[in-house]
């Protein structure tokens, strides 16, 4: 006797429940999915416990007649595709015919109907695979479907339910997703009878931003959209200082579907290179739109990811949409002031403003320099101030713009409509890393030769690195030649980096190399070894300048491309708005 068996209908559902139905969050995607699907506008969830006592997906789309009732909680079976044909190009959120049987094989479930061209609607229950007759009610056009007690005849699966809170998280997160991608809905979550969120499909997806996470991220977003070769993209890029420490508040949709692809996460991280650390996370919401034909959605069983059958335009018209955007933007970080405060707090930052107030009522205007450095005598230990004017050169009038340079480190200028901090070595880093990526990009490095060659020994893991990336040290314009056994010397540097010192230089060189060669593909290396570069050569934090020397830097700061975040994504500037100084000095 073989050992072999073909496993009865609801056995099977229940294993397929084990891919789609993770836990109630599933469930209430799925149910939601139908209702778009459906054409609703409307779709309110109601949860109880989690998701574990109750899941209600109410919706007014389409509706199901007595017939299509009675069908859809069986396995493969579906309104949405026909031939196989059909899977090339879906239009739709599901296809698969599989959810509302896996639901139903798993939970207690009621669902009821009603198309509009029918005169009454119709129910149906069904216990864990267990399918009751279809009987009609009364209910307005429209679906509802009850998820009841889910796993309750599978303990194992159950005990696997995490509290109502986490698993309300889920609920949440799902809801919000889709909430992004149909900003054109009216929708409601209510959890235990509470209202978590009413969202108003009249919203922008800005507004649904704010509802769904804080106006705060909404205020903090920047417009982009790109539209060529059939492929759609608009997206909200959040500005540095809302970055985050994982990409949880990365949110892609392809038409209307949320996704999860590394390759649109690498175009992402690729167009905030240089302007976030790299251990933050931007905050992002894309959406692309583009030929249902170009994609195939039928590789993950919850279609969260899918197969693109041309990845490399796809990513370079992202990085290149997104890159664009961003490069063109002051990316300034604002500076931060506490928003409320109770009323303790209240009285201390008022009296704090009061007193700051005074005080710069009594020392400004600040001018010169012997006017700064008898007013800060007064008040500061040591005083390391320098002070000056930048006159800008304009059309029209002439503009004056004060500055100094405190701790010699931070050079305060005032801006159009506030004043900026800036952090001296970081943005030289940015200003140098520009030049020398645009200088080496049309050739090599102007190489000046030095009096005396610097000697320096090496390991043969060291000299192999050397000899593996001469190419690249020879477009740097350093001259590098073997000088006696494992032992190699200077004989020229590049000019630009004449602020650096050449021995220490090709040492830290060197060890790059050696670290990040083999890993780095030559574009990425040549960043790192510029990064490097113009770290070595930029001014320090504690080195005094003139005031010469900080116009400029200011006037560098204008022409940059990215001024505000050195090449290793941390802020160069940090700005204090004048609307936002008026608000903590109590003045409006
Ligand atoms: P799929 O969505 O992959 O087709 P489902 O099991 O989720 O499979 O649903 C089966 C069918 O039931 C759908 O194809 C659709 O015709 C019908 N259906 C499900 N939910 C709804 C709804 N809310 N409104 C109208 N029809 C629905
Ligand atoms: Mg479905």
């Amino acid at each position: 006797m073989g050992q072999i068996v073909t496993l009865d209908q609801n056995m099977v559902n229940m294993i397929a429940a084990g891919e789609v139905v993770e836990r109630p969050a599933s469930v209430v995607k799925e149910l939601m999915e139908n209702s778009i699907d459906a054409g609703a506008t409307k779709i309110t969830v109601s949860i109880e416990d989690g998701g574990r006592r109750l899941i209600s997906v109410a919706d007014n789309g389409c509706g199901m007649d007595a017939d299509d009732l009675a069908s859809a909680f069986e396995s493969h079976t579906t309104s949405k595709i026909k031939r196989s044909c059909d899977l090339r190009g879906i239009s739709t959120l599901g296809f698969r015919g599989e959810a509302l049987a896996s639901i139903a094989s798993v939970a207690q479930i009621k669902a009821v109907s009603k198309t509009k061209d029918s005169p009454g609607a119709n129910c149906i229950e069904i216990d864990c695979g267990d399918k009751g007759s279809v009987s009609p009610c009364s209910a307005d056009c429209g679906t509802t479907v009850q998820v009841r007690d889910i796993f309750y005849k599978l303990p194992a699966r159950r005990k696997f339910l995490k509290t109502a809170n986490t698993e309300m998280g889920h609920i949440t997160e799902h809801f919000t997703r889709i909430a992004l991608a149909n900003s054109n809905l009216d929708m409601i979550l209510h959890h235990n009878g509470r209202e978590l969120y009413q969202l108003s499909g009249k919203q922008d997806v800005r507004q649904r931003i704010a509802e769904l996470f804080s106006p705060e991220i909404s205020e903090n977003l920047i417009a982009t959209e790109s539209n060529e070769k059939g492929l759609h993209i608009f997206a909200l890029l959040g500005r540095p200082d809302i970055s985050r420490t994982n990409n949880k508040f990365q949110y892609v949709f392809l038409n209307g579907r949320f996704i999860r692809d590394k390759f649109i996460s690498h175009a992402i991280r690729e167009a905030y290179r240089g302007s976030l650390e790299p251990n933050r996370f931007p905050v992002v919401f894309l959406f692309i739109q583009m030929p249902y034909e170009d994609y195939d959605v039928n590789v993950h069983p919850t279609k969260i990811e899918v197969r693109f059958y041309n990845t490399n335009l796809l990513h370079s018209q992202i990085l290149g949409c997104l890159r664009e955007k961003l490069l063109g933007t002051k990316l300034e970080t604002e500076a931060r002031f506490p928003a409320a405060m109770d009323s303790d707090r209240l009285n201390r930052g008022q009296k704090i403003a009061d007193a700051m107030a005074e005080f710069f009522k009594k020392y400004r205007p600040i001018q010169t320099q012997q006017q700064l450095s008898s007013a800060s005598k007064k008040h500061f230990a040591a005083p390391r101030f320098s002070a000056g004017q930048i006159i800008e050169s304009q059309a029209g009038p002439q503009l004056q713009r004060e500055f100094l340079q405190i701790h010699d480190s931070f050079i305060v200028a005032e801006a159009d409509d506030g004043f900026i901090i800036i952090d001296q070595h970081a943005l030289h880093e940015r200003i140098i890393y520009e030049n020398l990526s645009r200088r080496i990009r049309t050739g090599k490095l102007e190489s000046q030769k030095l009096l005396i060659p610097e000697s320096f020994q090496l390991t043969d893991a060291q000299a192999d690195a050397l000899k593996a990336n001469a190419e690249l040290i020879e477009r740097l314009g350093i001259e590098l030649a073997p000088f006696g056994p494992k032992t190699y010397a200077i004989h020229a540097f590049p000019t630009i980096l004449a602020k650096a010192e050449p021995l220490d230089f090709a040492h830290d060189l060197i060890d790059l190399l050696t670290d990040k060669s083999a890993g780095l593909d030559a574009e990425r290396l040549l960043d790192e070894v510029l990064n490097m570069a113009a770290c070595k050569a930029a001014i320090k934090a504690g080195q005094k300048l003139s005031d010469s020397e900080i116009k400029q830097l200011l006037a560098d700061r204008e022409r940059a491309e990215c001024s505000s975040h050195c090449p290793h994504g941390r802020p160069t500037t940090i700005k204090f708005s004048a609307v936002e100084l008026e608000k903590q000095f109590k003045r409006t």
